[in-house]
Formats: C-alpha cells, sequence, structure tokens
C-alpha cells in the first residue's frame, strides 16, 4: 500500500520572515493532518537551513527546488546536491516545467540531475508533463514516456525505488485550470505501467504525485484516484491552511 505525500513548491517566494511565519503555522495545524499523510516543504533554497533546522522536530520533509548537476567547480551561481544534502535537505525537485521551459533543461540534463540527487543520497521528484499544444495534438503519452525515459536511460529502473514521480500538465500550472480527475488518473496510470514493464514492484510502489492548480476544494477527488498518490502543491502551498487542508484531503 502506497502512502500518500503532499510536497509544497514555493518557487521564488517568500522572506525569512514570511518563511518562518508560514513554518511555524504548517507546525501549528499538524495535529489535524492524519499520521499516514507524507509532508514535504521546497523553499527558496537560501531558506532551506533555516526550514530545515525548523522542522527538525516534525514530520515535515524538507527540500530543494533544483539543484546542479555537476559535483563542484567552475559553476558561477549553481548549488550542487551535496552542498544541499549538507543543507538539510531530503529531496529535490528536478525537471519542473519551469526549468525545462524557462532555463532550458533538456531531457538530458534533468537525467543528469536525477542523477546527482541521488548521488548525495537525497530523493529525486521527477516532474514530467506535456503542455496544452502537446495535449491538442494528442501526443500526450509520447511526450511524457519520453520525458520518463530520458531519466530510466541514465540511472536505470532501480533508481525509481528511491524516487517520486509528479505528473504536471503544463498548461495546469498556475492557471487555476487543473486536470480532470480522470484525464489525470489515465496518465498516471500510464506512467506506472510504463514503469512496470522493467520492474512491476518498483512501479506498484513508487508514489506518483500529480501537480497543477491543486486547492483544497479539488484535492479530494484528485487524489482519490486508484494511482495518484498525492500533490505537487504550487500557489495553495503558500497558505498554511489551504496547505494543511490539501495534506488533510490526501488521507482518502
Ligand atoms: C507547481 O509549480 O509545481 C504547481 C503545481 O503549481 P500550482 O499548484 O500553482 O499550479
Amino acid at each position: 500500500m502506497r502512502s500518500k505525500l503532499v510536497v509544497g513548491n514555493w518557487k521564488m517566494h517568500g522572506t525569512r520572515e514570511s518563511c518562518s511565519s508560514l513554518i511555524l503555522a504548517l507546525k501549528q495545524g499538524l495535529d489535524g493532518v492524519p499520521e499516514g499523510v507524507e509532508i514535504g516543504i521546497a523553499p527558496p533554497s537560501v531558506y532551506l537551513p533555516l526550514a530545515a533546522k525548523l522542522c527538525a522536530d516534525t514530520r515535515i520533509q524538507t527540500g530543494a527546488q533544483n539543484a546542479s548537476q555537476f559535483e563542484q567547480g567552475a559553476y558561477t551561481g549553481e548549488v550542487a546536491c551535496g552542498m544541499l544534502a549538507d543543507l538539510g535537505a531530503d529531496f529535490v525537485i528536478v525537471g519542473h516545467s519551469e526549468r525545462r521551459a524557462l532555463f532550458g533543461e533538456s531531457d538530458a540534463v534533468v537525467a543528469e540531475k536525477f542523477a546527482a540527487v541521488q548521488a548525495a543520497s537525497l530523493q529525486p521528484i521527477l516532474c514530467v508533463g506535456e503542455t496544452l499544444e502537446q495535449r491538442k495534438e494528442g501526443i500526450t503519452a509520447d511526450v511524457v514516456m519520453a520525458q520518463l525515459a530520458a531519466v530510466l536511460e541514465r540511472v536505470g529502473v532501480a533508481a525509481f525505488e528511491n524516487a517520486v514521480i509528479a505528473y504536471e500538465p503544463v498548461w495546469a500550472i498556475g492557471t487555476g485550470e487543473k486536470a480532470s480527475p480522470e484525464q489525470a488518473q489515465e496518465v498516471h496510470a500510464l506512467l506506472r505501467s510504463d514503469l512496470a514493464k522493467q520492474d512491476k514492484e518498483i512501479a506498484a510502489a513508487i508514489q506518483i504525485l500529480y501537480g497543477g492548480s491543486v486547492k483544497e476544494s479539488n484535492s479530494a477527488e484528485l487524489i482519490a484516484q486508484p494511482d495518484i498518490d498525492g500533490g505537487l502543491v504550487g500557489g495553495a502551498s503558500l497558505e498554511a491552511e489551504q496547505f494543511l487542508a490539501i495534506c488533510t484531503n490526501a488521507d482518502n
């Protein structure tokens, strides 16, 4: 039985003060979230030490939104996975569509980052998802399977034993327009069956999150789908009450 997981992606929002207040509010409401639901937050990486410290005595895991594929060296402005581990990260989001679209991360680069995250003993959360044009063209399945295949080819299926996948249709991110539970379930089932071709046990055990305009009001019906194991939440994770409600709704 897979447990449910809800991860907040705070993107490039907040200050030291607002991040602290948000975490304190989450901690205050944590008792209301059923025990079985796993929770993670990914603040901007500069606030990761603060978040890791404030969450140390709780069940909230902390992670980063991105990392370098390189271990160390002359890569100005980059942050290595080992450094994130050193700061208290538990997981790293890789291949978010904003990284792919705005910072030109190819499938190959995403695969390198996935490998680097695991090499630093952190858990990768691999994001895949199609654009609106791709969905209209009817190539959603090809796109997400190609994104998954690039990583599988680089690291092998065994690496997915300690990984999470997030299906995030690009057209649903930050737009208020979510995929219907049926649309999301179809892609989640496809990703799981694609993995099952290589390893049935890993496919059955891996958590596949849905991301894209998840809110308190739509989270229960999405996460109730058989292959949806939780959510990757952007905007709604910046409000403690909303995020806690989504976490609570995940317990179904
Ligand atoms: C995201 O950025 O991963 C995301 C799903 O954002 P939002 O929930 O705001 O659509």
